[in-house]
C-alpha cells in the first residue's frame, strides 16, 4: 500500500527506537524527567519563546492554548475551515466554553479587514473578543503558506485590539523549509504556538505547546486538569528530541508533493490549483471523491475523500518518488476507466 492519507502515518525511524529504549526518564508530573525537560527546552528555543509543554497531541496543545488565553464566554476568532473549529470536536465549547467566531477565508483572504470586522467593540450584548486563531500551513487550504508579513500585520493588529494571537502550528516547519526562512520568523508573530512532532517530523506520539513563562505555567496546570500529565513521558519526548533533528527533510516530501500535483493536473478528470501545492499537500478536484478513492484503494493507494469531490493526497518518509510515480499512473489509469 503506498499511503497518501496524512503524515501523521510516520513510524518511528530505527534512531528514534533506539533513543527512546535508551531514554533517562522520571515523573514529569514532578518536573522530573530529564527527557521530557530537555524537550521542552529545545522546542522552546527552536521557536523563540521562553518556554514550552509538551503535550500529548496537537488537538490538546491547541485546546490547552484556548483555554489559558481565554475565559468563559469570550469569543475566539477563526476561520471555518481550520482545524480547530472543523477537526477538535467542537472542544472550545466543551472545555474553554468559549463561542468561536466563524470566519469565512480567514486564513486565504484579507486577514487584516477580516479580525478588523469580526472584532466587537464593548456592548453590554456582545460577548469579550479575546482571541484569534491562525494555522500555518493551513490544512484545509491546501497546506498552504501565510507569510511571515502577513502574520506581523495580524499579530501587530491583534495587539492594537488587546487580543491574543494563537498560532496552529501544526506543521509551521513546513512552511519554515517552503520559504527557507528561520521557523522563528512566523513564531514571533504569535503569543503562542503549538506544533505537531507526530506528523511529518515523524515521532510516534506528542506535540508542543510554546509561549512566555507565565502562559506556559498555566498552561500546564491545565493540561494536567485535561488528563495530560503523563509521568514517564521521557519514553515520548525521546523520540520527540530526535524528530526535531529531521527538519530539513521536509523539504523533500514538498518536492514529491509538487511532483504528483503536476503528474496528475496532465490528468483529464483530476484538477488542480497548482497554485495552493506549496507544501507536501496536495487537493484534487473529481467528480466522484468517494468513488475516486475507493478505485485507488483496490490498486494499492490509500488517499482521503475530504468532500465529495475533493481528494487530500499527503506526502511524507513513508511515501518514495518511485511511489509517486506509480500513483500518478494508477490515478490516470482510473481517470481513463471511468470515462
Ligand atoms: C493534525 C492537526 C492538528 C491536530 O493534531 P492531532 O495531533 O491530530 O490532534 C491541529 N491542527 C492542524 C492544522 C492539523 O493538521
Amino acid at each position: 500500500m503506498i499511503d497518501l492519507r496524512s503524515d501523521t502515518i510516520t513510524k518511528p525511524t530505527q534512531e528514534m527506537r533506539e533513543a527512546m529504549a535508551n531514554a533517562i526518564v522520571g515523573d514529569d508530573v514532578f518536573g522530573e524527567d530529564p527527557t521530557v525537560n530537555k524537550l521542552e527546552e529545545t522546542a522552546a528555543e527552536l521557536v523563540g519563546k521562553e518556554s514550552a509543554l509538551f503535550v500529548a497531541s496537537g488537538t490538546m496543545g491547541n485546546q490547552v492554548a484556548v483555554l489559558t488565553h481565554t475565559e468563559r464566554g469570550n469569543e475566539v476568532i477563526v476561520d471555518t475551515a481550520a482545524h480547530i473549529a472543523k477537526y477538535e470536536v467542537g472542544a472550545p465549547a466543551m472545555f474553554a466554553g468559549v463561542q468561536l467566531r466563524l470566519v469565512d477565508n480567514l486564513l486565504l483572504g484579507n486577514t487584516i479587514d477580516k479580525i478588523k470586522n469580526a472584532y466587537r467593540e464593548e456592548n453590554i450584548h456582545f460577548p469579550v473578543t479575546r482571541l484569534v486563531c491562525l494555522e500555518n500551513t493551513f490544512n484545509s487550504g491546501g497546506g498552504t503558506i501565510m507569510p511571515p508579513e502577513k502574520m506581523r500585520e495580524a499579530y501587530q493588529l491583534a495587539r492594537n485590539l488587546n487580543l491574543k494571537l494563537h498560532l496552529d502550528g501544526a506543521r509551521i516547519f513546513n512552511a519554515a523549509v517552503a520559504c527557507q526562512c528561520d521557523v522563528k520568523e512566523f513564531t514571533k508573530c504569535c503569543d503562542s504556538v503549538m506544533f505537531c512532532l507526530s506528523k511529518g517530523l515523524g515521532a510516534p506520539v506528542g506535540s508542543i505547546l510554546a509561549g512566555d513563562q507565565e502562559f506556559i505555567k498555566k498552561a500546564r496546570k491545565y493540561r494536567k486538569a485535561m488528563g495530560g500529565g503523563m509521568r514517564q513521558a521521557g519514553i515520548l519526548a525521546a523520540a520527540g528530541l530526535v524528530a526535531l533533528k529531521s527538519i530539513d527533510r521536509l523539504a523533500e516530501d514538498h518536492s514529491n508533493a509538487r511532483f504528483l500535483a503536476e503528474g496528475l493536473s496532465q490528468i483529464k478528470g483530476i484538477k488542480v490549483d497548482l497554485e495552493r501545492v506549496q507544501t507536501n499537500m496536495v487537493y484534487v478536484e473529481v467528480d466522484n471523491a468517494a468513488a475516486f478513492v475507493s478505485e485507488l484503494e483496490k490498486n494499492g493507494v490509500k488517499a482521503i475523500a475530504v468532500s465529495s469531490n475533493a481528494v487530500r493526497f499527503v506526502t511524507s518518509r513513508e511515501v518514495t518518488r518511485e511511489d509517486i510515480e506509480k500513483v500518478i499512473q494508477i490515478a490516470s489509469r482510473i481517470a481513463v476507466t471511468n470515462k
